[in-house]
């Protein structure tokens, strides 16, 4: 294949090489990354890409969709036996275009959604104001707790007996510990509101049952399947059977048109590749290395937004050990170190969201590489060697050559 390209698109293939080389080159701790299996990455980059399949199996308004029924109702099959799920929308295109379709699904513009807010975890599709969900509906938000950083369900059920939402999205970005959704759906239903739980970051631990699932409890589910579920880049939905017309309808063809085949393949191999026994071990081996990662920086001095992780993530303060330096510095630091990570405002933040003043640090990517609780504890240490002189050329490149040697013997598939 990367022959045709090459001959192709010189600027384009050579492109791809370096990013390759990136990959296999750098600690990825970006929590919502990770690294697809080369089945899926066949898949994704199959004839598939070629098909238009719009409408559903069975009922296509192409012809020629034999094969395509065949490999979408695999990934629905395969999906509701990991999930547990009554029905199942594979089409969305991202798990942004997951939520649009259940906020069409559920709300007339101007009706009001209670949600976690960006700056307390959440994500932009929850509400934010530069998004639709922000301009079309009437938004408001419950926030974590500014003693314990964990989700405040007490001022979620206040604001829900007050405020009357006709839909709660509950799910985040930038939270690291575990989610009550069967609290969220008592505390929804005695008020008349419909959930939505977007599992996005957290699918895999749901999958494996090492995180309660909201699919029993909730309404709608919907999520990214190439976060902690290390599959190809995309959304999905779940819900109840009673809205299965209307999740089908919104997603097409209310916000989408024909459905991406080739993803769809890839989404289907990632799930056959999720209901092995080996997917557990991996996504426990996640939580554990999130754990140990957590517990180095803290013994570093850093501050852990909520006192630890639950999941796969962690928000750190940097201004515990560091007090002058950004999370947008920070980041830059450590990139020139090779080790990959994103600035988060964190809960109270002080400084604008471009500066920030935490990183958010995720283990999937890592876990998927091999690295265990021994190679966390190098990274914090690589972590907090940077930022404690991020100017320092020297210190940065016998850092980057600890990243190099580390990375060597953790390789990627390709
Ligand atoms: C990543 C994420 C999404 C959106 O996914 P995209 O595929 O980037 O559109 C939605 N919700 C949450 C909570 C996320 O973390």
């Amino acid at each position: 294949m990367s022959q045709h390209l090459k001959e192709v698109d010189f600027a384009v293939f050579s492109t791809i090489e370096k990013e390759k080389i990136r990959q296999r080159e750098q600690i990825e701790l970006i929590a919502s990354e990770n690294f697809v299996s080369p089945a899926i990455l066949e898949a994704v980059g199959s004839v598939f890409t070629n098909k238009y399949a719009e409408g559903y199996p069975g009922r296509r308004y192409y012809g020629g969709c034999d094969n395509a029924d065949v490999v979408e109702q695999l990934a629905i099959d395969r999906a509701k036996q990991l999930f547990g799920a009554e029905h199942v929308n594979i089409q969305p295109h991202s798990g942004s275009q997951a939520n649009s379709a259940v906020y069409t699904a559920t709300l007339n513009p101007g009706d009001k959604i209670l949600t976690l807010s960006l700056e307390n975890g959440g994500h932009l599709t929850h509400g934010h104001p530069k998004n639709t969900s922000g301009m079309l509906y009437k938004v408001i938000h419950y926030g974590v707790s500014a003693e314990t950083g964990r989700i405040d369900y007490d001022q979620m059920e206040q604001l829900a007996k007050t405020e009357h939402p006709k839909l709660i999205t509950v799910g985040a970005s930038a939270y690291s510990r575990a989610i009550d959704f069967k609290l969220v759906s008592e505390i929804a239903h005695s008020h008349g509101a419909l959930v939505l739980a977007d599992i996005a970051h957290i699918a895999g631990l749901v999958a494996t049952g090492l995180h309660q699932s909201p699919v029993p409890y909730c309404e709608f589910v919907t999520t990214t399947t190439h976060k902690t579920l290390r599959g190809a880049r995309g959304g999905m939905i779940m819900c109840k059977a009673e809205f299965a017309k209307a999740i089908d309808s919104a997603v097409f063809p209310g916000t989408q048109g024909g459905p991406l085949m080739h993803i769809i393949a890839g989404k289907a191999v990632c799930f056959l590749e999720a209901l092995k026994p080996e997917f557990k071990q991996y996504q426990s081996q996640i939580i554990k290395n999130a754990a140990t990662l957590a517990e180095q920086m803290a013994s570093h001095g850093y501050h852990i937004v909520a006192g630890g992780t639950d999941n796969h993530l962690m928000l750190v303060d940097l201004r515990t050990v560091h007090k002058d330096l950004t999370g947008k510095d920070a980041e830059i630091a450590l990139e020139s170190a090779n080790i990959t990570v994103n600035r988060n405002v964190i809960p109270n933040e002080t400084r604008s969201p471009l500066l920030a003043s935490g990183l958010r640090l995720g283990t999937p990517a890592v876990t998927t590489r091999g690295m265990r609780e021994k190679e966390m504890v190098k990274i914090a240490e690589f972590i907090k060697t940077v930022l404690s002189d991020p100017e320092n050329k020297s210190t940065i490149s016998s850092v980057k050559h600890r990243v190099l040697d580390l990375c060597g013997r953790f390789p990627l598939p390709y």
